[in-house]
C-alpha cells in the first residue's frame, strides 16, 4: 500500500468545510483557559496532518520540546516515532498526530484527571471531523481514555478494537522504549501489527483510499 492512501476524500461535507472547522477547534485549542494548564503552558499543541488522515496517532501529552514549537512529537519520543513509522513506510505528513492533553504539563508529569476530561472534546471534536478508520493510542493514557478505562497496556498492546465503526489500536508510547530497553522490542512488533492492520483496513492502492469520490 502507498502512502498517499492514508489520505483521501470525504463523502459528506466538503474538504475545505472540514479543514475550516478543524482550524477553528486549533484555533479554540490554542487560547483555551479551561484547566491550570493554560497558565504554565507557551504554546498549545493541537495536533498536526491532513482532515482527510484515514489514520490517527493520540499521544499523552506535550513534552518541553513540543511546547515551545507548538506542534505534537517533535522532540525524542517524537524522533522515536517519526522513526517506527518510517520503518513501516508511513511519513508522518500523512498521517494525523496530537495528543489527549493538549498543553505540557509541568516538568512532564502524567496529566491529571481534570486535565484530560477538560481537554476531551477537543479529541473528540477532532475524530469527529477527520473521522479517521484507524486510530493507534500511544501508551496507557490514550488508550484508556479512548478505548477502555480499565486496559492494561502491557497485555493488550498490539490487540485492534472496533468500536463504532474506527479501528484502535492500542500500543506502548514511545517515550516508554525511551526509558525500558525491553519494551522496544514490544513497539516495533506493535509497529509491524499495525502495519498489518492498515494494509487490511485501508486496501492496497491509492484508489481504494477513505471515501473515494
Ligand atoms: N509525548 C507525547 O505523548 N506527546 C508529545 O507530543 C510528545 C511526547
Amino acid at each position: 500500500m502507498g502512502c498517499s492512501s492514508m489520505a483521501g476524500g470525504h463523502g459528506h461535507a466538503r474538504p475545505t468545510e472540514r479543514e475550516a472547522a478543524l482550524e477553528e477547534v486549533h484555533a479554540q485549542i490554542r487560547r483555551c483557559p479551561l484547566c491550570a494548564l493554560c497558565r504554565s503552558r507557551t504554546n498549545a499543541v493541537p495536533g498536526e496532518g491532513s482532515v482527510d488522515s484515514q489514520v490517527m496517532f493520540v499521544g499523552e501529552a506535550p513534552g518541553a520540546e513540543e511546547d515551545q514549537q507548538g506542534r505534537p512529537f517533535v522532540g525524542t519520543a517524537g524522533k522515536l516515532l517519526t522513526n517506527l513509522l518510517r520503518g513501516i513506510r508511513i511519513d508522518r505528513r500523512q498521517v494525523f498526530i496530537t495528543n489527549l492533553v493538549k498543553c505540557r504539563p509541568p516538568g512532564n508529569r502524567d496529566p491529571r484527571p481534570e486535565e484530560i476530561a477538560a481537554c476531551h472534546d477537543y479529541l473528540i471534536a477532532q475524530i469527529a471531523l477527520i473521522t479517521p478508520k484507524v486510530i493507534c493510542a500511544l501508551g496507557r493514557f490514550a488508550a484508556q481514555s479512548l478505548i477502555d478505562p480499565k486496559l492494561s497496556i502491557s497485555r493488550e498492546h498490539g490487540k485492534p478494537r472496533r468500536m463504532s465503526g474506527i479501528l484502535y489500536v492500542p500500543v506502548y508510547h514511545p517515550a516508554a522504549a525511551l526509558h525500558q530497553a525491553r519494551v522496544v522490542d514490544d513497539l516495533e512488533a506493535d509497529m509491524r501489527q499495525l502495519r498489518l492492520i492498515l494494509d487490511q483496513e485501508l486496501g492496497a492502492g491509492p484508489e481504494k483510499g477513505k471515501h473515494a469520490e
